[in-house]
């Protein structure tokens, strides 16, 4: 059987599963996908409202994600990326210090960081990101682990070698607002390769909205005949003899292949084909909620950063502030501002099914302290909840990621998972799975 006589399923319209689709179409393969939302796009979905397009996420991508921007401009959408100006500040001692992280000479000027934290990064952390760059790489962090640097959270292994302030001031801020997770629970290797692609410091954004790479991915796939099924949650995927069956809510759809692009939590729900070792692991990646608020302003926010994170102790339930009109352009409209509001992970927790008043209650007052006055510009307010939010890479957790995605791939002949737990929290990561599921189900069949 080659490509071209094979139909298959993939299940989850995020960028893992349209990266999947965009490469089985490519081999030839007819497709069709099926999303519960009602649009594409996951956890990179852009909201529309009265004018303003909001990224419920963060959503800026490093210059380094080259599978991405690959599949970005093969999905004809490559002008959509542009340079986001990456200033950003930390709020400490009840001031915004103005910093672009990964710069050396901004971070040695900015007053967000003490002195003594700065001579250590400049003679110490700079230096070792440097040596270890060969085994930081946040597209195979497996490497790191055999390197030795997964045995330990990088709160322990900051405070050891680099003091308190290192973990106060930069690993706590970056984790809880980029990637919904504390130093205490994250990998020391994990952060080290967050360390060394911040080096870079071209970060990019697509205008008008992070959902630019799925509704250009979506258009073609559909342009190309292939079928696109939204509002359509999958219950259940199994093996079927020659194929797979799957099935929601009243229908029930034969294929030749699946592929299941779905939150970890999720994949393990649906996914009937795993074996019993492959479900026992799916069970144990951990999982964390994730949740924004985003307020509507009538006049910019007229500050020059993008993103505002909070040292530890400085706000009680905000992780990050980020001020949309900042990041790209076509997002905010003229003369109207934009702040999406990040809680900490507890608060995330806390706000899981929450309405946007409650989210408002919670958060706002940490925001006002911050921007004053702000309170009196909002016109709109809207509330973003993710269960299955942010996988958490915790020491331990990269080594055993080679035999993750075996059991995701091996379970069954005609059937394989993705998502962005198997690589790294990052649409890079999510791109990477979707395009290595697609790639082993071609395999079988060529
Ligand atoms: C708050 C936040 C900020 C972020 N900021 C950044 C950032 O700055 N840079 C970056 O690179 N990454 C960022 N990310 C991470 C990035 O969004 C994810 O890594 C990426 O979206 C994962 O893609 P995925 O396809 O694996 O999963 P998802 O995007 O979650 O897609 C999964 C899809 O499956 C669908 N689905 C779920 N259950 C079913 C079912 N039963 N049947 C059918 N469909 C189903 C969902 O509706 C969804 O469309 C952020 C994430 C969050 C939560």
């Amino acid at each position: 059987m080659s490509a071209r006589d094979l139909s298959v399923a993939v299940c989850g319209a995020g960028p893992a599963g349209l990266a999947a689709a965009l490469r089985l179409h490519s081999a030839g393969a007819s497709v069709t996908v099926f999303d519960a939302a009602p649009h594409a796009g996951g956890r990179t979905r852009t909201d529309a409202a009265d004018g303003w397009r909001i990224d419920p996420g963060v959503q800026l991508y490093s210059a380094s994600y080259a599978r991405f921007f690959g599949l970005l401009g093969a999905a004809g959408a490559g002008a959509l990326a542009e340079r986001s100006p990456g200033r950003d500040a930390l709020w400490r001692k009840g001031r915004a210090h103005e910093v672009v992280y990964g710069s050396p000479t901004s971070m040695l000027a900015s007053g967000a960081l003490p002195l003594q934290l700065k001579l250590r990064m400049g003679a110490q952390y700079l230096p070792y990101l440097q040596r270890h760059g060969g085994d930081l790489d946040l597209g195979a962090l497996e490497r790191a682990a055999a390197a030795g640097l997964d045995a330990e959270s990088i709160a322990a292994w900051g405070r050891r070698e680099l003091g308190r302030d290192f973990v106060d001031l930069l690993a706590a801020p970056l984790l809880a607002t980029l990637y919904g997770t504390l130093p205490d629970e994250a990998s020391a290797g994990f952060y080290h390769a967050l360390g060394r692609q911040g080096l870079n410091l071209e970060v990019r954004a697509l205008r008008g909205g992070a959902d630019g790479f799925c509704r250009a991915a979506a258009d073609r796939l559909r342009e190309a005949g292939a079928a696109l099924h939204l509002s359509t949650p999958v219950s259940e995927v199994h093996t079927a003899e020659d194929g797979v069956q799957v099935s929601g809510e009243g229908w029930n759809e034969r294929f030749g292949a699946a592929v299941v692009a779905l939150p970890a939590p999720e994949a393990h729900r649906v996914a009937k084909f795993l074996t019993p070792e492959a479900a026992k692991t799916l069970h144990g990646v951990s999982v964390r909620p994730a949740a924004s608020l985003a307020l509507l302003l009538d006049r910019p926010a007229g500050v020059r950063w993008f993103g505002l994170s909070f040292a530890p102790g400085e706000a009680r339930n905000v992780a990050a502030v980020c001020v949309q009109e900042n990041k790209v352009g076509g997002l905010v409209p003229p003369g109207k501002g934009l702040l999406v509001v990040f809680a900490l992970p507890d608060a995330a927790r806390r706000l899981l099914g929450a309405t946007a008043d409650d989210a408002l209650a919670l958060l706002l007052p940490d925001v006002a302290r911050a921007l004053p006055g702000v309170d009196r510009a909002v016109v709109g307010a809207r509330f973003y909840d993710w269960r299955d939010g942010w996988t958490i890479f915790s020491p331990g957790s990269l080594g055993r990621l080679p035999a993750l995605r075996s059991l995701a791939w091996d379970s069954a002949p005609r059937a394989v998972l993705a998502g962005d737990w198997m690589y790294a929290p990052t649409v890079e990561g999510a791109v990477t799975s979707g395009l290595a599921a697609a790639d082993r189900l071609l395999s079988r069949v060529a």
